[in-house]
């Protein structure tokens, strides 16, 4: 324990919120360091759906709540940095698609009624019809009606491999991460047996932070987990499709995303109510037979029959809600020196990055100098997690 080395802000995790708060801290001119034990992005992040949302989806329930608003600046503030004029520039990153859609199945209920009837929504959606509906729902059989939101869908391997470029030298796979004490104070992190100083420490490390928090003896911010069960399936007769398909209730009956695998062939990824509650209650097989009757009824033009299926079970780590509600913001705590947060959207991670800044900005932390930091081992990249599935 003899080296002395320090950085500005030391950050665990290397999900979408911490490489995103890393790049946005160096361009302040920041020095930083990234630490992750397992591969970055390779958490919740490159097994999310991939969409920018600006918060439509939970106007369902009727009127534009907090999380609608909260949300509604991301895919500008996205579609910016994708140009290259924002606050990171992301270009290179693959758009997967420039728009969202939400998709009703058959004859509006009620409910949706009042939805699109709302000035809030009309502002935000535009129906389409014929060639411009998504590939997948061209069909003479289609009966339903599509709207287009103005929300990007984006591919996370492509941009967690460029915010890992944005982190030049800044990244360190770590196996062992541990509080480094001085005077009773927490002044950084030993990893891998080498203390660090900082003058901030930022825990982003999604699930893993509950771990993180225990390890530095403190119980708050409390962390919850909201189980799923995703499926996946990929076949040569799956067009590209990325929408929303709407029951009656006020989430999505099913939302679809497509991601390209190695052969050139789309893989569809199923969430949306399939995977809540009765989804994490079935097996794998009930899971599958489930996404199969839901999308014979939905797209029963499309041949499956020579289709590959698979499920994936994975928590969504957040801060703790009373009755596991959605959270309505990027979360940011504070005790002294520690940071520690939930982007709780990938779509979120500049509203995490903006809070970490506020917060450095209130403390007068300002960019200091540091010697040079030895040559550390990198972390991998995440691979696209259906390449392995299927
Ligand atoms: P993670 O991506 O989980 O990253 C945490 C990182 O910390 C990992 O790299 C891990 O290796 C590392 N780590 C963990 N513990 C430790 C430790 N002790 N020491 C060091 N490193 C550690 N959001 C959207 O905006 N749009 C969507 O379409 C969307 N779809 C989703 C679909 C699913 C199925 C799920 C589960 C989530 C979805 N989300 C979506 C939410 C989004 O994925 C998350 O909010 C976001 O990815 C969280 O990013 P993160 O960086 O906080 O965590």
């Amino acid at each position: 324990m003899s080296e002395s080395l320090s950085t500005d802000i030391l950050i665990v995790g290397g999900g979408v919120a911490g490489l995103w708060l890393n790049a946005r801290l160096r361009r302040l001119g920041y020095s930083t360091l990234l630490a992750d034990r397992g591969v970055l992005g390779g958490g919740q992040s490159v097994k999310s759906q991939g969409i920018i949302h600006g918060g439509t989806k939970y106007a369902l329930s009727g009127a534009l709540t907090g999380a609608s608003e909260a949300i509604s600046d991301m895919p500008r503030r996205w579609r910016e940095a994708l140009e290259g004029n924002g606050e990171l520039d992301l270009r290179g990153v693959r758009l997967l698609s420039d728009a969202h859609y939400l998709w009703s199945p058959g004859t509006l209920t009620g409910n949706l009624t009042s939805f699109f009837a709302s000035k809030a929504v009309r502002s935000r959606v535009g129906q389409v019809k014929g060639d411009q509906l998504p590939a997948a729902l061209q069909h003479p059989r289609f009966k339903g009606k599509v709207y287009r939101l103005s929300e990007l869908v984006l591919d996370v391997p492509s941009l967690i491999q460029r915010l890992a470029q944005l982190a030049g030298d800044g990244l360190v796979k770590a196996d062992r991460i541990e509080p480094l004490y001085e005077g009773g104070e927490l002044t950084g992190l030993v990893i891998d047996g080498r203390p660090i100083r900082a003058q901030r420490i930022v825990l982003t490390a999604g699930a893993g932070n509950a771990e993180l928090l225990a390890a530095l003896g403190l119980a708050q911010p409390a962390m919850q987990k909201r189980p799923l069960h995703m499926v996946i399936v990929k076949a040569a007769t799956l067009k590209p499709l990325y929408a929303h398909c709407l029951g009656g209730g006020t989430k999505p009956r099913l939302t679809v995303t497509s991601h390209p695998a190695e052969d050139g062939e789309w893989v569809w990824y199923l969430g949306g109510d399939l995977a809540e509650a009765a989804g994490v209650a079935r097996d794998e097989a009930a899971q599958i037979s489930a996404a199969k009757k839901e999308l014979a009824e939905l797209v029963p033009w499309i041949d499956l029959a020579a289709a590959k299926w698979a499920t994936l079970r994975i928590d969504r780590a957040e801060p703790a809600q009373s009755s596991l509600a959605r959270p309505d913001n990027a979360f940011l705590a504070e005790a002294g020196r520690l940071l520690v947060g939930w982007p709780t959207k990938l779509a979120l991670s500049p509203d995490f990055a903006d809070r970490v800044e506020a917060a450095l900005t209130r403390d007068g932390i300002a960019p200091q100098t540091h010697p040079a930091l030895p040559d550390l081992p990198r972390p991998e990249l995440t691979r696209p997690f259906w390449d392995g599935l299927l």
